[in-house]
């Protein structure tokens, strides 16, 4: 499978998930994708891990998409580098 047939699958199942539920990001936008404010982006990580349903799928789509920005299945990379090697270098150093 191609990568961006990949991206689009895991978007889909993202999005199915998503799907009549209530996600935290969806009330405060503004706390996933601000990138300025290291407390709004420790706060939204804290509420992808403990109160969304559908981190698991949302941190599948964010790795195989490459995001760069924003706070995704509760992970996030205030450097700008993908999640993929964020998450690589936390499993590394664990
Ligand atoms: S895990 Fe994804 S969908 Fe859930 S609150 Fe976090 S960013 Fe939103």
């Amino acid at each position: 499978m191609r990568r961006s047939d990949r991206v689009r699958e895991l978007r889909r199942k993202l999005d199915e998930a998503r799907d009549g539920i209530e996600v935290p990001c969806g009330s405060f936008p503004e706390k996933w994708f601000n990138q300025q404010s290291t407390k709004d982006t420790r706060e939204a990580r804290q509420l992808c891990n403990t109160r969304c349903d559908v981190r698991e799928q949302c941190l599948a789509y964010a790795l195989a998409a490459g995001e760069r920005y924003g706070v995704w299945g509760g992970e996030s990379s205030p450097d700008g580098s993908t999640l993929r090697s964020r998450v690589a270098t936390d499993s590394i150093s664990a």
